[in-house]
């Protein structure tokens, strides 16, 4: 309970600083972005190019942190609405494509739900929480490997896979990995599946992992299909 308190102490100053600071943060990274853009587009010699992309990836990391810290800040409830479920998935693929690519890693999908079918849930926060496990199954892996994006249907809920061929996570971190902070990276945050876990609970799903140390991890997210249980359900 003592280190309850004093995380969510933690949580509650990082909060004030989030808060204060991530509109700050967010005008001139934006404003940042659209000249990287601009510039990015003129005739240039491809190395610069090649470099203004790798400035705007990071950009969008920045970015990325913003969000997740904000998150932590202030959990919002969900505004839910149906959301294309393929399309919306082959949409957050392509959002990352770029930081995939500078892992030199590639995405592929394979999805058992049929074109047009539906989900109900906040598309911003469920985007927010692939980005983050999308982002985590990257650096786990190697250059060339393959992340996949998995979709099936079990009974009345949704399973969305993100399946790694990476370097795995012991058994003793499995257990650690919720907790806000906790990161084995050396310029990690330690918020991602706080972040994420926090949002699909809120969703009254559900996140279940299955990982082997150097062999890969699946990360499943488990969400309901229909509104009975799902709080203020505007539907
Ligand atoms: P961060 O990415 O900043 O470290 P996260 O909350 O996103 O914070 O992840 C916490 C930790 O969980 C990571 O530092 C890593 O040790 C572990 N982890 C998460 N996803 C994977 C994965 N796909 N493969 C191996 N380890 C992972
Ligand atoms: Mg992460």
């Amino acid at each position: 309970l003592e280190q309850q308190v004093i995380v969510s102490e933690k949580l509650s100053a990082i909060g004030k600083l989030a808060a204060g600071l991530a509109h700050e943060i967010r005008n001139p990274l934006t404003t940042i972005m659209g000249f990287v853009q601009i510039t990015r587009s003129r005739p240039l010699d491809p190395v610069t190019t090649r470099y203004l992309g790798y400035v705007h990836e990071e950009l969008e990391r920045v970015n990325n942190l913003v969000s997740d810290f904000v998150t932590m800040s202030k959990p919002s409830v969900p505004i839910i609405k149906p959301i294309e479920i393929n399309t919306f998935l082959d949409s957050v693929l392509r959002f990352m494509e770029g930081h995939a690519a500078l892992h030199d890693i590639r995405f592929a999908r394979d999805y058992y739900t049929a074109h047009g079918e539906i989900l109900l849930a906040d598309a911003a926060q469920i985007k927010q929480v692939l980005i983050n496990i999308l982002q985590n199954a990257v650096e786990a892996s190697e250059p060339k490997e393959i992340v996949t994006l998995k979709t099936r249907k079990l009974s009345n809920s949704l399973v969305i896979t993100v399946s790694d061929n990476g370097i795995g996570i012991s058994p003793e971190n499995l257990t650690k990995i919720q907790n806000p902070f906790f990161t084995t990276k050396d310029n990690g945050t330690g918020l991602g599946l706080s972040v994420s876990y926090r949002i699909i609970n809120n969703h009254n799903g559900e996140i279940t992992i299955d990982s082997r140390l150097g062999v890969g991890t699946d990360f499943n997210i488990h969400l309901p299909l229909t509104c009975d249980n799902i709080k203020e359900c505007s539907m």
